[in-house]
């Protein structure tokens, strides 16, 4: 519990007005995208990192968590107060520092809002390339803490590939700068790509420095209709064996495109499965890659591959592709929304093993997202309250991770591991990497005040999953 004296002292740190203890503002900072609440004691909205620093002494002085957040569209419950505490929101900081247009490079805050940095860059003939489909809403710290990936991953890599360098708070309260504001830069251990994917757990990011690219020239957005999912899955394969490296290649199974069309009639059609594919690039490239992917596509079987006409016609594809998580909820009230990654060539074997699980397990498994880079997320459909369902949901979730990693994969490519996956990490990792990140943990946070009860489970529960 905080004492009076602590949420005095937090008025004081960030002013009257930026602290509140109110019950129904409390309530708007309980929950992420995983919808499991947890209520903080106190939420924060401080400006800049003398600030933080300030608040993250008190916190290790007076032993209270201390949870980072950007905009609480996590997956994996990163921005959840599962201990209580005081919920720090970077809402307050939402500045675009500089855009140098000389040296490609942005600073901004950690609040800045993704799509706002995007369509700010794009004014200068600049692009910044990392899209998660929450790029409305999420913050570039949310980014940066969970890595996020997103539809351009394929072509652009992740978030990690555009941060030179950080501001951040330790969870001690010391400022530190990583990193560098040059392309390139070798001095010290590399501490930036340690706090980047750390998670809201090893310091609280205050600015980034971000790699700017060329915008470029131009952009072909192509809808590939299959009558199934597998032939969609070995177009994938295909396309990316054919040497093309499109911008954004989607997957998008029956299950999916159904929910979507229910919900909001967007323009999918009616099929086994689609691929929302982008070439971008010089005019020429771009006429010969979309060449090339119509050919491959045709050859596994689809039914139709065409080019949308307008700005309008993209905007309304993309749209409904963002519209699909939400829209998953229509059909089953809960989900497991998983995110799991497998070499790009596996991916036809991946989609017939969920269908085999889904199928074993008797429930509803949809699937989508960016199949170019081998990321899929399954989405497991249950009711919370069917306990059977419930518990032939989580089994099928093992099964899949199960497959994934003997496909060579990764359990999870963008969503982080949170409090979702903390039981499942012993599946991917070996005791010794987990006793070296835990390691980590306790030399950035002795007191273990900074977004605690994340990623690794508490001591109670260590045993994690067992086979
Ligand atoms: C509809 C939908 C689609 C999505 N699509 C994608 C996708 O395509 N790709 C993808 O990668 N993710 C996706 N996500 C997940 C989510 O949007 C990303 O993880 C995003 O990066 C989270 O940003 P946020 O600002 O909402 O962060 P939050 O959810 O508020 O926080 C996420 C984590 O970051 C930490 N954090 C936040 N700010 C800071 C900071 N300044 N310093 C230190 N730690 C901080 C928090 O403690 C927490 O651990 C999607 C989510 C939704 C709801």
């Amino acid at each position: 519990m905080l004492t009076e004296i602590v949420k005095k002292e937090l008025k004081r740190i960030v002013g009257e007005k930026n602290a509140s203890f109110s019950k129904e503002n409390l309530l708007c900072y309980s929950y992420d995208a995983t919808n499991s609440p947890y209520m903080p004691e106190a939420v924060v909205f401080p400006t800049d990192a003398k600030e933080i620093s300030l608040i993250l002494k008190m916190a290790n002085s007076e032993g209270f968590p201390v949870i980072p957040r950007g905009a609480g569209t996590g997956f994996s419950g990163g921005s959840l107060p599962v201990e209580g505490g005081v919920v720090l929101s970077t809402e307050r900081m939402r500045n675009i520092v500089e855009i140098d247009t000389e040296n490609l490079v942005a600073l901004v805050e950690p609040g800045v809002v993704t799509w706002e940095l995007q369509t700010e860059v794009e004014k200068s003939g600049l692009f910044y390339p990392p899209d998660p489909t929450s790029l409305k809403f999420s913050t570039i710290g949310g980014n940066i803490a969970e890595c996020a990936g997103g539809p351009r991953a394929v072509k652009y890599g992740v978030t990690r590939d555009y941060v030179l360098g950080l501001e951040a708070v330790l969870p001690t309260g010391e400022i530190i700068n990583t990193g560098v504001k040059t392309a390139k830069g070798v001095v010290g251990y590399d501490l930036t790509r340690l706090l980047i994917g750390s998670e809201g757990t090893l310091g609280v990011i205050t600015k980034a420095y971000l790699r700017l690219l060329p915008k470029p020239e131009s952009v072909v957005t192509l809808l590939a209709v299959f009558p199934d999912l597998k032939g969609a899955a070995k177009a994938v394969s295909g396309i990316i064996s054919a040497k093309v490296i499109p911008a954004t290649l989607e997957l998008i199974d029956s299950v999916s495109i159904k929910c979507v069309e229910a919900h909001a009639k967007l323009g999918f059609p009616d099929a086994g499965a689609i691929l929302l594919i982008e070439a971008d690039g010089n005019i020429e490239a771009v006429r010969k890659e979309s060449e090339t992917i119509k050919r491959v596509c045709l050859e596994n079987r689809a039914s139709s591959v065409k080019a949308a006409t307008d700005k309008y016609e993209v905007k309304d594809l993309w749209k409904a592709r963002r519209a699909i998580s939400p829209s998953l909820l229509k059909i089953r009230p809960d989900k497991i929304n998983e995110d799991v990654v497998v070499p790009r060539a596996s991916i036809p074997d991946l989609i017939e093993g969920i269908q085999e699980i889904a199928k074993a397990k008797g429930l509803l498994i949809a699937c989508f997202g960016h199949a170019g880079d081998g990321n899929i997320h399954v989405n497991v459909m249950y009711d919370k309250k069917d306990s059977k369902e419930a518990k032939a949901a989580e089994d099928a979730v093992v099964d899949v991770f199960k497959l994934t990693l003997k496909l060579n994969g990764t359990i999870s490519g963008e969503h982080g591991v949170g409090i979702t996956k903390a039981r499942y990490l012993n599946m991917e990792l070996s005791p010794a990497s987990i006793d070296v990140m835990k390691r980590i943990k306790n030399v950035f946070d002795p007191r273990g005040i900074l977004n605690p009860g994340k990623i690794f489970q508490t001591d109670k529960e260590t045993s994690g999953y067992k086979a």
